[in-house]
């Protein structure tokens, strides 16, 4: 094949799917690493369900994703021109014909088809002086394709060798009564004027490619190559859709995934390595891809697989630009100012590097304000669990402890509480427990002694003394 052109061609007419964003993908990866051409298709011809804000989400979320096309993006609602010399060129070769069944006569049609187990049979020998006669009548026309005898066979290139018998197909519309054209005869002439050679989408389009496939001939036109990738299921394995969760990228751009695991994740939706690898950036993804490795099985859409993977990038995102993410946050849930955090950089950055193992999303930088302010109530669950009638006593020891220390650091921390701990005969939890639930307001967290460190000796033992003022009053659990 001479160089490979691949294209895009989503729907404006609703949000981002993330089968979409899968077929983008795949089309990508292809073109990355074979090397070929990715073009841009709007599929806009559906003017009432097209709209401007479709388009700028899938736009928007097709640049989160850093998928690129080569030159500018192609409007289907631009080419009618086109399509229009497609069914006149079709009409004068025999290939199509008008046909002006009304709304009842379809209706007896079919149920004839079905009585006789035959496709339904159009009257596609109309002369002349009949179709003047409907048009007189006042009757309204569509184009039909002249479906031929025989079947309709390609070679995909993921599923193998696909056979469709013709006596499946009925004569399909390709030009409506107000003279648009269908959607298959617009992608089919589409994807010939754009030098499509290679189309890859979803198993979705499996039952349209015979469709394009015959007016491709029907036109003395080279066929691309086809390929269809496999449909994405939930959970409950029917397919993925709102009952299963989010289906959409904006969702999980706006839920604080990094766009280099949800590329991931796409990726191996439909695709694997064969190696049992699943962790890789964007480079690694171009450099492996590979037609082979397409599935032919269902994907199976796993959230909780698609959070372990952002939290895998998460760790291995270099901290500077965590840092970023994290101050963007911040700074808009009113934590702090750009100016405020330049000053403690230095605070702020150990912080982040604190919280890293840790993180799912980067939303989760949003569960760490203490690292702002003192805690102002306490986590009712942890309270209940750890605040003891004989904890006020434990803290108050501890804090005397923490006091003497010079070097307030991880290791002096936890041996100073160890050390207490034994003296006490208890176990170390049963003072790292309410010194966390003092310190934080919650029951969970970075390691306590990392966390004791970055916020210093200061705040550390404020913190204590206050929830001891306040919790004091609180303890109603028996001694633990
Ligand atoms: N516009 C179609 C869709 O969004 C895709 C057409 C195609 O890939 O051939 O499903």
């Amino acid at each position: 094949m001479s160089e490979a052109v691949l294209r895009f061609a989503p729907s404006p007419t609703g949000g981002f799917h993330l089968g979409n964003a899968r077929a983008a993908l795949f089309n990508y990866l292809y073109a990355r690493h074979y090397g070929g051409k990715l073009l841009l298709r709007v599929e806009d011809t559906d003017r009432d369900r097209s709209t401007d804000a479709s388009l700028k989400t899938i736009l928007n979320g097709l640049s989160w994703l850093g998928i690129e096309f080569d030159g500018d993006p192609i409007l289907q609602s631009e080419q009618v021109e086109s399509h229009r010399k497609a069914v006149v060129q079709l009409l004068e070769s025999g290939h199509a014909y008008y046909a002006y069944e009304t709304p009842e006569e379809l209706d007896a049609l079919r149920v004839e088809a079905k009585a006789t187990s035959k496709r339904v049979q159009y009257n596609r020998d109309l002369g002349q002086a009949e179709r003047d006669a409907f048009e007189r009548e006042g009757r309204d026309s569509v184009v039909r394709f002249k479906v031929p005898e025989g079947e309709t066979t390609w070679v995909d290139t993921i599923r193998g060798v696909q056979r469709w018998d013709n006596r499946e197909i009925e004569d399909f519309v390709i030009q409506r009564s107000d003279g648009s054209s269908v959607y298959n005869l617009a992608v089919a002439v589409d994807d010939h004027n754009m030098g499509v050679n290679l189309v890859f989408r979803s198993a979705d389009h499996l039952s349209n490619t015979p469709k394009q496939k015959m007016l491709f001939e029907a036109l003395s036109w080279e066929v691309p190559t086809y390929g269809h990738s496999t449909l994405i299921l939930g959970p409950d394995g029917k397919k993925l859709s709102k009952r299963n969760g989010a289906t959409t990228v904006t969702e999980y751009q706006e839920r604080g995934f990094l766009s280099e695991a949800v590329f991931n994740y796409l990726a191996l939706l439909g695709w694997a390595p064969g190696d049992g690898r699943e962790i890789f950036n964007r480079e690694e993804l171009i450099d492996m891809f590979s037609v082979e490795g397409l599935l032919k099985k269902d994907a199976e859409f796993d959230e909780q697989k698609l959070l372990w993977l952002n939290g895998e990038h998460l760790r291995a995102k270099g901290i500077d630009a965590l840092y970023d993410q994290a101050l963007e946050l911040w700074i808009a849930e009113g934590w702090t100012t750009a100016d405020e955090a330049t000053s403690r950089k230095d605070y702020l950055v150990k912080a982040v590097e604190l919280m890293q193992p840790r993180l799912e999303t980067t939303h989760d930088f949003l569960t760490f304000g203490y690292i702002f302010t003192d805690p102002v109530d306490y986590d009712a669950k942890a309270k209940k669990k750890h605040w003891k009638t004989d904890s006020p006593e434990r803290l108050t020891a501890l804090i005397s402890r923490l006091e003497t220390i010079e070097a307030f650091d991880e290791v002096s921390i936890e041996g100073a509480t160890r050390t207490l701990a034994g003296e006490l005969g208890i176990s170390t939890g049963k003072l790292i427990h309410p010194t966390r639930l003092a310190i934080s307001g919650v029951g969970h967290g970075p390691g306590l002694f990392e966390l004791m460190e970055v916020l210093g000796q200061d705040v550390c033992i404020q913190r204590m003394q206050t929830a001891l003022g306040n919790l004091e009053r609180e303890a109603s659990v028996p001694a633990g």
